[in-house]
């Protein structure tokens, strides 16, 4: 499959390939970005139960707290990496921004994405 796409010139491709492709890489960004929210929330989880044991917390409590961080912030990173990387339009290359005006239409070349 990913040899067959490569054979043909992006601009070839169908309006349902465009969509198909575009909406498979949202996909992978979303779900990338909410892996991170999820490792995110379990900090946030450890932590008020830390703020809640006062002094009495264990140390150790603290250091899993700063690796989930770390974990959250690490994936958060390569999610927006990867975001930059490939949510682009599959005719011209353009970034497709989640913040852009017109979401049903590729700012760079129009083609319809959405
Ligand atoms: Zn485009």
């Amino acid at each position: 499959m990913p040899n067959e796409s490569k054979q043909i010139t992006r601009i070839d491709l169908q309006p349902e390939e465009i969509i198909r492709s575009v909406k498979m890489r949202f996909r992978i960004c979303n779900y990338l970005f909410n892996t991170g929210a999820c490792w995110m929330a379990a900090s946030g989880v450890l932590g008020i139960l830390i703020i809640l044991e006062g002094h009495h917390a264990e140390p150790d409590a603290l250091s899993l707290l700063l690796t989930l961080i770390m974990i959250g912030t690490a994936i958060y990173t390569l999610a927006f990496a990867l975001t930059l990387a490939i949510y682009r339009c599959p005719v011209c290359d353009k970034y497709l921004s989640r913040f852009r005006p017109d979401k049903l239409h590729c700012p760079g070349c129009d083609a319809k994405v959405k």
